[in-house]
């Protein structure tokens, strides 16, 4: 059988890749698979159950695959560690999906490799169907990210702080080439590769820098536009990465590596919930400056590709990363407009959003909540009954409230398109960390229903569903901290 991959990456030098076989496994069945996304990559979305199984859990190579694991390096919290690489991954291929866009098919959980250091190279089912309802929520929210196309459980049980059932997930990317890649090159002062791997960068990501001036700059610049806009894309919905490392920073702008991520519900800039990030290195407002510092990362590993003269190396590259603060508040103010429903621009938008936010801070008001119950509310105060439910006193948001208004007037929209485009903003369905939850639990033990249930509502983030009310809703107030797990 073949499955029309090809083998760009695995054309680079030997060094950039260990070949490697994925483990087999017991028993493979299939728990979810995404038609949608299969027909996008031109492969069969009907394919026989047995088929996908044996395919996606990598105990059928296809005849065209080339199976290996990936090096790279990265910064970890701050700290470079020379060799990463996939340690629990294995590249299949790539496919050309019906756009024509060369897309990697990864295998995620498929056994040990020369890169899983004291790890086991599984995955258990929780954490695999985690990064297939998030990943496929960040999609539908219109965010750049790797996608999901399959879990299959594996039958075998891994170890973790308790026993769980086995999974492999099947991962969609426009590339796994990360800030780390070049890192890994760079620690080993290995000039040629880095020349090589920025050409393959280029060839597949950037192909406009190929005609620049100085190529490795027009990279730079690129991937720092692209990551100013992603960086705006996941605060515009409260979106926590939570592992911002240099080696889960992907050099095409998708978001990638989900796991210890989650969505912020009350609105809190502080807010991290990775069971790891005891300093709050990853909270939601250090996103923008940790993004920034890795790409200063990865502006050093460029710096002998941008000019001889380091001196003069270094000022471009600086200046390329400085960018990025104006690109981002550029695309945040811009998004933060549209969120509150203004279609043009005034010199005080800024602070009235500020001031907004400082609101919700002040009362600990749903992110979400907030913004689709403002959508409601712009053109007719008779409902303000629905934003004061979120503040402590409606005090707290009136004077908000009147300033907004008075600004609306100035906005050109009518009060039917500003309803239209605060909806297509500002999402109904984000995934709530206690659903999340309540459907990994029952996945676990074999129910998928609510799995099923929630992935469909999520898939439709901006339409207001009938009967899902209870899926705008936060989790009812605990003491408990909400927390997440890495790599489990
Ligand atoms: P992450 O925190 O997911 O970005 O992973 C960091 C590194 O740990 C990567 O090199 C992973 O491949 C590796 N890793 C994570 N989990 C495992 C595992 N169960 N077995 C082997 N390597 C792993
Ligand atoms: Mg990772
Ligand atoms: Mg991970």
């Amino acid at each position: 059988m073949k499955l029309g991959f090809e083998h760009s990456y695995a054309t680079l030098p030997a060094r950039f890749y260990a070949r490697v076989e994925p483990a087999k496994v017991t028993d493979p069945q299939v728990v979810i698979f995404n038609r949608a996304l299969a027909a996008e990559l031109r492969l069969d979305p009907d394919m026989d159950a047995r088929q996908a199984a044996a395919v996606f859990s990598g105990n059928e190579l296809a005849e065209d695959s080339m199976p290996i694991a990936m090096a790279y390096a990265g910064h970890q919290f701050g700290s470079f560690v020379p060799q990463l690489g996939d340690g629990r991954a294995i590249l299949l291929g790539e496919i050309r999906d019906r756009q024509g866009v060369l897309r990697d098919v990864q295998l995620k959980g498929s056994g040990r490799t020369p890169f899983s250091r004291g790890g086991d190279g599984r995955a258990a089912i929780g954490p695999m169907l985690r990064e297939y309802l998030i990943s496929e929520a960040m999609h539908a929210l219109g965010i750049p990210t790797t996608r999901s196309l399959a879990v299959v459980t594996t039958g075998e049980q891994v170890y973790r702080t308790e026993i769980l059932p086995g999974a492999i997930l099947t991962r969609v990317a426009a590339s796994h080439i990360r800030v780390g890649t070049f890192q890994y090159f760079a620690a080993r002062g290995d000039q040629e590769a880095l020349q090589e791997l920025l050409n393959y960068v280029i060839a597949r990501h950037y192909p406009d820098a190929k005609n620049a001036d100085v190529p490795a700059l027009a990279v730079l610049k690129a991937i720092t536009a692209r990551q100013a806009a992603l960086i705006a894309d996941w605060m515009r919905v409260g979106f926590i990465h939570g592992v911002m490392n240099t080696d889960n920073m992907a050099l095409s702008g998708e978001t990638i590596d989900y796991g210890p991520c989650a969505f912020m519900d009350r609105y809190d800039p502080s807010t991290v919930f990775s069971s790891i990030d005891l300093g709050g290195r990853y909270s939601y407002t250090n996103q923008p400056g940790i993004a920034q510092w890795n790409l200063a990362r990865l502006a050093e590993t460029l710096l002998p590709l941008i000019d001889p003269d380091e001196k003069k190396s270094i000022e471009l590259a600086t200046e390329a990363i400085e960018g990025f603060v104006a690109q981002f508040e550029t695309a945040f103010l811009a998004h933060m407009r549209r969120k509150i429903g203004l279609d043009s621009a005034e010199e005080g938008d800024a602070d009235l959003i500020s001031l907004l936010l400082a609101a919700m801070q002040k009362a600990q008001a749903d992110f979400t909540l907030t913004f689709s119950k403002l959508s409601r509310v712009a053109d007719d105060p008779s409902n303000d009954a629905a934003i004061h439910e979120l503040f402590n006193t409606p005090a707290d948001i009136d004077g908000w409230l009147k300033a907004w208004r008075a600004r609306l007037v100035l906005d050109p929209q009518t009060p039917a398109e500003r309803a239209e485009t605060m909806r297509l903003v500002n999402p109904e369905y984000i995934p709530r960390n206690h659903r999340v939850e309540a459907a990994l639990q029952a996945a676990t033990t074999g129910d998928m229903q609510p799995f099923n249930d929630l992935l469909g509502i999520l898939q439709r983030p901006y339409e207001r569903q009938r009967d899902a009310a209870e899926y705008t809703q936060p989790a009812p107030s605990s003491d408990q901290k909400y927390k997440t797990f890495c790599g489990t």
